[in-house]
């Protein structure tokens, strides 16, 4: 992502490009995903693909000190998934958003993130309905409980506010900020 946004005009790459770009910029490659990718604890690879669609990201957003706003989201996906499927994560806008406002970061069945609109729903709630970063936040999680989804989003605004909204059973988070001591939590 580094590279694509440092050496390329384009907010993405995918495919064959993706991989000819990384050769050709000598990024490192992963030999054996296999025994790259650790499992959660207790959990069989055969588990694994059994197991209904569960799911795990990790994401953070940053505010730093000249006002820039960064997030960063990384999954394995949702476990029993299709070969092929694209979830929320990689989609830049649903699982992961940062503008000069507002930025976001996506958990949960990625599948309801895009039917809702995901990260940037949350910028957009502040930029154009004026809305609180906290009531934001909590609107697109509204959104995705909806329609039948359930996951969590964590947000950083330009004011250094820190928000986190979610509906699944818990969400491990942590923050600090200029009005936000350092927490974490997982209820
Ligand atoms: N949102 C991710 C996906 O749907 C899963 C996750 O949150 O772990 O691929």
């Amino acid at each position: 992502a580094r590279a694509v946004m440092d050496l390329t005009p384009h907010v993405m790459l995918a495919g064959r490009g993706a991989e000819n770009f990384c050769y050709k910029h000598q990024l490192e490659f992963i030999d054996n995903p296999e025994s790259y990718y650790v499992v959660p604890v207790g959990v069989s690879p055969e588990e694994m693909t059994q197991a209904e669609l569960g799911h795990g990201t990790v994401g953070a957003v940053a505010l730093d000190a000249e006002g820039r706003i960064a997030a960063a989201t990384s999954t394995g996906g949702v476990f029993g998934k299709l070969e092929g499927r694209v979830g929320d994560t990689p989609l830049i806008g649903s699982g992961t958003w940062a503008d000069e406002f507002v930025g976001a970061s996506c958990t949960g069945l990625g599948e309801y993130f895009i039917l809702a609109g995901g990260a940037q729903d949350v910028a957009s709630r502040v930029r154009y309905q004026g809305a609180d970063l906290q009531t934001a936040a909590a609107g697109l999680i509204k959104d995705v409980a909806r329609l039948g989804g359930d996951g969590g989003v964590i947000a950083v605004s330009r004011e250094g506010e820190v928000a986190f909204a979610w509906n699944s059973d818990g969400m491990k988070r942590a923050g600090f900020g200029p009005n936000q001591k350092i927490f974490s939590a997982t209820f």
